[in-house]
């Protein structure tokens, strides 16, 4: 107990409020985690496997100038260990500069090394961004298959939260809906095609999903842009 792949989701436990812990990695998330981290621990190390951050400036210098984090530079994780009642006691880790391993004692261990989502069973089927997320436009669950609507965490490069992933299975129930019923009325029959590959629709999910990451919302979903349903 103690070690989580989510400081938003279990970070203000009472298992460390108060308490120090560690953050593994050195990305945008393993800052945005650290400072929320922050918040409530004593102390927040981040352990880091070289001699600079691989986040943005602008969250390297936040992480960097809050009086409780502190960066274990060029550090790699061995193991955690734990007490005799099941809590997390400390991770072992070891200097890469000269192999010497010491242990930090932590109350609490946040991965923040990456996630990849579960879509290697699509073999290509569906488009796929370079991160491995199934590619939506903003504010719609639709794929690049007309038909295909993705939800959760498998089409969510940000949130990744039981909530969101919740709203998104609702959007995508209704769209998938409104396909069917749009099919219907204009008389295709209801049945979808396996893999009916639309060139013109795709290349507008495209072209609204580039216009949104331009518009420098990132992986944040912009307003939802408008993407006409093939039939
Ligand atoms: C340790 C941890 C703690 C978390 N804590 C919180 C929290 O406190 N609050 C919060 O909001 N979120 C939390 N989350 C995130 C939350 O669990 C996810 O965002 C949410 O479960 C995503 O829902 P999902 O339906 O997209 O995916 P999942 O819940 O992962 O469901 C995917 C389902 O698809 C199945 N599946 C996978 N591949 C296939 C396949 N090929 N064929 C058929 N089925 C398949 C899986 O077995 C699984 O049942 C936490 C996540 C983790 C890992």
């Amino acid at each position: 107990m103690g070690i989580s792949a989510c400081a938003v989701c279990d970070g203000s436990s009472p298992l460390f409020r108060n308490h120090p812990v560690a953050v593994i990695g050195g990305g945008d998330v393993a800052m945005e985690e650290a400072l929320f981290l922050a918040r409530y621990a004593s102390k927040v190390y981040i352990v880091h496997r070289f001699d600079h951050l691989e986040s943005s400036v602008v969250m390297a210098r936040r992480a960097m100038a809050h009086p409780k984090i502190e960066v274990v530079w060029q550090h790699e994780a061995l193991e955690a260990f734990g007490k005799e009642d099941g809590t997390l006691a400390g991770i072992r880790i070891r200097d890469r500069r000269n192999g010497e391993v010491s242990d930090l004692a932590v109350n609490g261990l946040f991965f923040a090394i990456g996630h990849a989502p579960a879509t290697a069973f699509l073999d290509g089927q569906v488009e796929l961004d370079s991160g491995g997320y199934i590619v939506t436009p903003p504010g719609s669950t639709a794929t690049s298959v007309p038909g295909v609507f993705a939800a959760g965490d498998v089409m969510d490069r940000k949130w990744r939260q039981a909530i969101t992933s919740a709203g998104a299975g609702c959007i995508a129930s209704m769209e998938a809906q409104h396909f069917l019923q749009a099919r219907q009325e204009s008389g295709a029959a209801t049945l979808v095609p396996a893999v009916a590959l639309d060139a013109a629709w795709a290349a507008q999910v495209k072209a609204a999903t580039a216009a949104a990451e331009q518009q420098g919302s990132g992986d944040k979903a912009a307003p939802a842009t408008a993407v006409p349903m093939s039939s």
